[in-house]
């Protein structure tokens, strides 16, 4: 005879249960008011969780996932709608002295400082991530060059002039480079090839002294093979030639 699958155990489910809502309690995360168990209230926990599961926990910003998600959304967005979008991407510079002369916990301020000055600089619509440790990217849709640069090099200054306060009576100042890149409407990028352009900048950026802006011109010859190629088409029909 066949063994029949035994159940699952009503305790491990509970014990996730209980993990899930001791997660969103820690996170600072208000509890579903409604009937513990009722649809409202677990359809409450699911959008808790989703919201701090697409989070940095340090600085409150979008993180990695929700980010590589907003630019795969925001390529369709350029295809559909014909209006070109900025990636912007920043790296704190010389943040590793910033952590040796006056510790991680100090560190730990000037990342959530330099992003609550990336949100005070930007549209409502852009989103500001968390990529990686002290670095951190702006997906801009809806966004013509001239106003790119300007964004650019407002959010470059507003880090230089910021001072970070440390204990009581430490102050420290660190700037960002930056670099970005386009999505054109007139090419079908992808997240990767989009980030590597950004970061082509960004290295330019760093090399060239850093505290400073380099956008990619928004030109046809920037444009990779890879990406002309998926504009149209060109890669599924090499093989049948
Ligand atoms: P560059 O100007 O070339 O960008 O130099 P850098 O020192 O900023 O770059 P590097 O990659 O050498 O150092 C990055 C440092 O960021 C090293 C790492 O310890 C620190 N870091 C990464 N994540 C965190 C974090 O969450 N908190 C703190 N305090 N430091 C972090
Ligand atoms: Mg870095
Ligand atoms: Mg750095």
């Amino acid at each position: 005879m066949p063994r029949s699958t035994p159940a699952p155990k009503p305790a491990v489910r509970g014990l996730r249960l209980d993990q899930a809502l001791q997660l969103l309690r820690q996170a600072g995360h208000e509890l579903p008011a409604d009937a513990p168990g009722s649809e409202a209230w677990l359809q409450g926990l699911i959008d808790s969780l989703v919201d701090l599961s697409s989070r940095d926990a340090l600085t409150g910003l979008a993180n990695r996932r929700s980010f590589e998600l907003a630019l795969a959304r925001e390529i369709d967005r350029v295809a559909r709608v014909g209006e070109p979008a900025l990636l912007l991407g920043l790296d704190i510079d010389h943040f590793k002295q910033v952590n040796d002369t006056h510790g991680h916990a100090s560190g730990d301020l000037v990342l959530k400082a330099v992003a609550t000055a990336l949100l005070e600089c930007v549209r409502p619509m852009d989103m500001v991530a968390r990529v990686g440790g002290e670095e951190f990217a702006i997906v801009m849709p809806n966004c013509p060059a001239a106003f790119g640069e300007a964004v650019a090099e407002r959010v470059r200054r507003r880090v230089e002039a910021m001072p970070v306060q440390i204990g009581t009576r430490k102050q420290i100042r660190v700037s960002v480079s930056i670099g970005g890149a386009f999505a054109p409407q007139w090419v079908r990028s992808s997240p990767a090839l989009w980030i590597e352009r950004a970061d082509v900048q960004l290295y330019r950026a760093k090399t060239g002294g850093r505290n400073r802006v380099c956008l990619e011109p928004s030109a046809v010859s920037v444009v990779s093979a890879e990406e002309k190629a998926l504009l149209f088409g060109i890669s599924q029909y090499q093989d049948i030639e």
